[in-house]
């Protein structure tokens, strides 16, 4: 590939074709390495294109920290809290991580970590203590995650965006 033909991921900064997955928002161009980033910029375009005379989040280096707050059906074992922290902060772009019984508190850059990541690292600890825990961690981040949900809804999502 030729290297004009080249443009970044504005979600991760990979390079990637021109034409890769391509959106158009406010008449631009945006080209994505992969669904995750598409779908993440499309929830959240303005964090990552900013709005007129503005620069966006990401384009100053900045983080867009979130914190979600988790709360469980029955407090967690000492072992269990350990795991739970251990597998959330080995994730990029996890700024803070509290558990202590029944609540598990995380607080992450949204630039960088997706839900479905966070998923991914809370089902991985609930696998390994067993006894019910994948079930009530995961439902515990469900309950969660509609909170954002909410959110996407109600950004702007770009009209002339063609799935
Ligand atoms: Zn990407």
């Amino acid at each position: 590939m030729k290297q004009s033909d080249q443009v970044e991921c504005p979600v991760c900064g990979m390079r990637v074709g021109r034409h890769d997955r391509e959106i158009s928002y406010r008449q631009m161009n945006f080209a994505f390495c992969s669904e995750q980033c598409r779908a993440r910029f499309l929830a959240h375009p303005h964090l990552y294109v900013g709005y007129p005379g503005q620069a966006a989040p990401k384009q100053n280096g900045q983080v867009a920290l979130k914190r979600r707050r988790l709360h469980l059906q029955q407090p967690l074992s000492t072992e269990g809290e350990v795991l739970v922290g251990e597998m959330l902060r080995g994730l990029m772009g996890i700024d803070a991580v509290t558990v202590s019984g029944d609540t598990i508190e995380i607080t992450y850059d949204l630039l960088q970590v997706s839900l479905e990541e966070l998923e991914s690292a809370i089902t991985a600890a609930g696998t390994r203590l067993g006894e019910g825990w994948p079930e009530r961690l995961r439902r515990a981040l469900i309950h969660a995650s509609e909170e954002s949900e909410i959110e996407a809804r109600e950004a702007t999502p770009p009209h002339h965006y063609l799935p």
